[in-house]
């Protein structure tokens, strides 16, 4: 299939592209855990970049996607509650949960607005001192600095309008569960410098060494993504498996200590449930109790249970690399961007939205 010309706007290097095809000399199965490096690497499908022999999957590397339905439920819950404003991203608003959406919600009279940030969610809170603005914080560990501060400048003033719903999940707890699965056979992870700059670059030192895992963090121009993946093909080919981060060194710098600081300042990691990998332990932020006037779950008194999800859909699959978007049955047919079946296809950055906008060529 052709790739729309207008997608391909950066050149890459023949030289990169030449070095990883010479070093591939077996079969290799990678998982790309980032959405934007996945849609990056789809751009460029057609150009024979990736050797055959390099089998790239996909990964749970979209927040949203990997949001169980109980948890979009507890959304809707608190925000169909009198007097409450849901300040939210705009990628979540599609997300089914076990009956209803953010949207339909709003359809049905409830405030909901999309906000960009978790400071413009507090504006919001400042601008409406007679309603109580709940934020839903999705993201994975690069989201947490900028909620956590958002909740320390909320009780320095003393606004008290204002609260969060943390649904903020830590990536390397839930690609240990993953990698523990042998029939996967995953020998490399790609992901990005990002995450890898906020979470501490050991835990990604320790999957590669518990699990013999070639790890590189890059940035998301193909030929960094080339550069990474020359990088994991080395490691395999020498059995030393590392974590390289070819991005910024081991990523400590002076505001990732204090992004690490603050964060601890407001958050705690526990059990938490992620869409098609169960539950997992130390793998998502609540708010300490000291900050719970912040923290929306406890202030309505609601619970993350289990809700039902969409049986046809098979995001569980296509988020642990066991199937690809497009051998999904429903992809393209009954699930498409306009009417998503799951948040894989809902969320901006999921698998099946990148996959479907790249064979489709729609927005
Ligand atoms: S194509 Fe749709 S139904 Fe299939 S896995 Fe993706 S989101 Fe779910």
């Amino acid at each position: 299939m052709a790739i729309p010309l207008n997608l391909t706007e950066q050149p890459f290097s023949t030289t990169l592209v030449e070095e990883l095809h010479e070093l591939v000399d077996r079969p290799i199965r990678v998982m790309v855990i980032c959405g934007t490096q996945t849609r990056t690497l789809l751009k460029y499908s057609d150009e024979d970049i990736v050797p055959d022999d390099l089998e790239i999957v996909t990964g749970p590397g979209c927040s949203i996607c990997v949001m169980p339905a109980g948890h979009i439920d507890a959304f809707v819950k608190i925000g169909r509650q009198p007097d409450v404003i849901t300040a939210t991203c705009e990628d979540l608003l599609r997300v089914q949960g076990s009956q209803d959406s953010l949207e339909s919600i709003k359809e049905n009279g409830a405030l909901v607005e999309v906000v960009d940030s978790p400071m413009e969610a507090l504006d919001l809170a400042r601008s409406h001192p007679d309603k109580i603005v709940v934020f839903t914080a999705v993201g994975f560990e690069g989201a947490a600095p900028d909620v956590a501060e958002t909740i320390l400048e909320a009780a320095s003033e003393g606004i008290e309008n204002f609260c969060v719903i943390p649904s903020i999940r830590l990536l390397p707890p839930s690609l240990d569960s993953l990698m523990s699965d042998p029939e996967l056979n995953i020998r490399g992870l790609l992901c990005s410098a990002h995450i890898m700059s906020i979470t501490d670059s050991q835990a990604y030192s320790d999957l590669a060494r518990q699990h013999h895992l070639s790890c590189a963090a890059t940035g998301f121009s193909i030929d960094e993504i080339l550069r990474g993946l020359i990088s994991i093909v080395k490691q395999i080919r020498s059995e030393k498996p590392i974590s390289a981060n070819l991005f910024n060194g081991d990523g400590q710098t002076e505001e990732t200590i204090r992004s690490s600081r603050i964060m601890s300042e407001v958050f705690f990691a526990v059990e938490t449930d992620w869409r098609g990998l169960g539950s997992i332990e130390g793998s998502g932020y609540v708010i300490r109790d000291e900050l719970s006037l912040y923290d929306a779950i406890k202030r309505f008194n609601v619970r993350f249970k289990a809700g039902d999800e969409e049986f046809q859909c098979k995001c569980a699959e296509v988020l642990s690399g066991r199937l690809s978007p497009d051998e999904c049955p429903s992809f393209g047919i009954s699930c498409t961007s306009r009417h998503p079946v799951g948040p894989c296809m809902a969320a901006q950055e999921g698998p099946c939205a990148s996959y479907f906008r790249h064979i489709f060529g729609r927005m």
